[in-house]
């Protein structure tokens, strides 16, 4: 039987799904191969449960919790653990390098809030932090974003951004009656192992990550049409960068690799910085 707060109201506004069952925990943790070296940063504990397996299996946790409803039962739960951090603030307003900061690397592990999947994977895609895995349950429509392949309606800046950090994959599906309350869908757990360098060279990621956003920006528009809209460019400027990485001129930002995204930023810086 599932054990249950007294009284606790899940609030769906905040994402509480929670998962109670110890041997799914325990495999969920397994997929992600940390151990007692390893130092993870949890997004969204809840009552704790999965914050529990992961201070029994990893070196330190960081958990970090905005429900303030939440504080008493975790900080009693983990007041004699010294390996587990009880964070109480919102994810997206947190400094992260600051608190990770000490750390020389650390493992991302979440039952993420699902109204916040897509925020979440970006900042954290952007973030240039020491991570060396991002491992998170999220719903099987945001899985196919992440895992999308070019020319596919899924693929998006979600699916660039993640392979450009690491190479996700999807291990264990989750039915929807495992959480408490169920959600309406049926859930994956998404492991990214994180590159020690990306795949493709980019000589200003902060340009790589604007193109990318822009080249999607449309959808329906052309890549050209995209970029300078973007980037306020002349649309001859747009053509001849898009031909100088050997595509289409009327191509759309769908259909271009991570490869095609690195070449076209990068040529795209040199025209700035010229
Ligand atoms: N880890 C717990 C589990 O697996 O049972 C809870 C997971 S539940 C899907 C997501 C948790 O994220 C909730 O406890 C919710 O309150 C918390 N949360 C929602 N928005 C958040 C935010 N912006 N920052 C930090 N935590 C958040």
């Amino acid at each position: 039987m599932k054990p249950s707060i007294p009284a606790f109201q899940y609030k769906i506004s905040l994402g509480q799904n929670f998962l109670f069952d110890q041997d799914l925990l325990n495999r969920l943790v397994d997929q992600t191969q940390v151990g007692e070296a390893d130092i993870v940063l949890e997004i969204g504990a809840g009552r704790g449960d999965l914050t529990q397996v992961l201070a029994e299996r990893c070196k330190q946790v960081v958990a970090v919790e905005i429900d303030e409803r939440l504080e008493p039962v975790l900080k009693e739960r983990f007041e004699s653990a010294p390996n587990a951090l009880i964070v109480m603030g919102d994810i997206m307003g947190l400094d992260i390098s600051q608190q990770m900061g000490e750390y020389e690397g650390f493992h991302v592990i979440a039952n993420l809030p699902y109204y916040l999947t897509t925020p979440i994977l970006t900042m954290l895609f952007h973030l240039n932090l020491p991570i060396k895995s991002v491992n998170v349950m999220v719903q099987q429509e945001a899985a196919q974003r992440v895992l999308a392949q070019p020319g596919t309606p899924e693929y998006g800046p979600l699916a660039v951004l993640a392979a450009f950090r690491g190479s996700p994959k999807s291990t264990v599906v989750v039915p929807a009656h495992m959480f408490t309350p169920p959600p309406k869908v049926d859930s994956v757990f998404l492991v990214v192992p994180f590159y020690e360098k990306p795949p493709v060279q980019v000589d200003n990621e902060d340009l790589f990550f604007k193109v990318i956003r822009a080249a999607f920006f449309m959808r329906r528009k052309t890549l050209a049409n995209n970029l300078v809209s973007a980037f306020g460019m002349p649309r001859e400027e747009a053509t001849r960068l898009i031909l100088a990485c050997g595509l289409n001129e009327r191509v759309r930002g769908e259909r271009l690799t991570i490869l095609d995204f690195a070449r076209l930023s990068n040529e795209t810086n040199r025209v700035i910085m010229k």
